[in-house]
């Protein structure tokens, strides 16, 4: 299969921000076809297990939802627009549509002409509440570890230094009783997930302000992901640098 060309590449990229930049090219580089190119870039791997066997849902007979990603290995389905990582439990009697959607059915912001209110979900607050009631963007991950560079997932060598990244969020309700262990946080933007560590109560992490910890490999690494993150806006308090 062929390789995705980069003139192709820099035109598309054009005029983006820098981490975005750096993201594609980092996904051109490691996609093994254009079909894992546009997989990456457009699903991502799994919330759940981190497999790389994932599809849009408008592929998938029976579920034909282009706004949701589904892992072929583990089940798991996830929003492609605001992010929620869907169990089972979450998903309607009917069809599996992301909950969200029901806030944007009966919002009070629709412009008549335009059938929406353009608000992209995940700058909503509205459904930022929800998501964060419902615990639905901290998938404990079953995969990736920690000693992973949170934004190139190149392993770190144990004596190597680490940059850390730590982030008070605005709601850390939905972080409780995972104290300690690695979630997938999502990139929505990016249609990423990366690990990060939950503080637990008595770490120094915890005591100068971090609910979460990113752990990068290189300085690089570390400013790629800040942006990224200060992109993402919503959920973010502040990123304290390490
Ligand atoms: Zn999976
Ligand atoms: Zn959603
Ligand atoms: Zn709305
Ligand atoms: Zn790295």
């Amino acid at each position: 299969m062929e390789k995705f060309d980069s003139e192709k590449l820099r035109g598309i990229l054009e005029g983006l921000p820098q981490d975005v930049i750096e993201y594609v090219r980092m996904v051109a580089e490691k996609s093994q076809s254009k079909e894992d190119f546009l997989r990456m870039i457009f699903v991502g791997d799994c919330p759940k297990c981190n497999s790389r066997n994932s599809v849009q849902c408008d592929e998938v007979i029976g579920i034909d939802n282009p706004t949701l990603g589904l892992c072929v290995d583990c089940g798991f389905v996830w929003c492609l627009e605001c992010g929620a990582q869907l169990d089972p439990d979450h998903w309607p009697e009917k069809e599996i549509r992301c909950g969200h959607w029901e806030i944007c059915d009966a919002c009070e912001w629709i412009q008549p002409h335009l059938g929406t209110c353009q608000i992209p979900p995940w700058e909503c607050g509205k459904i930022l509440k929800w998501l964060n009631e419902n615990n639905l963007l901290s998938y404990v991950s079953e995969g990736k570890c920690a000693n992973v560079c949170a934004w190139c997932e190149r392993k770190i060598p144990e004596d190597s230094e680490v940059y850390g990244l730590g982030v008070k969020i605005k709601k850390e309700g939905q972080l409780r009783g995972k104290e300690g262990q690695v979630i997938s946080w999502p990139l929505v933007k990016l249609n990423r997930v990366i690990p990060a560590t939950v503080t637990s109560a008595n770490s120094w992490a915890k005591r100068a302000g971090n609910d979460l910890m990113f752990m990068t490999c290189s300085k690089k690494c570390a400013d790629a992901l800040k942006n990224a993150i200060k992109r993402e806006g919503a959920f973010v308090d502040r990123i304290i640098p390490n």
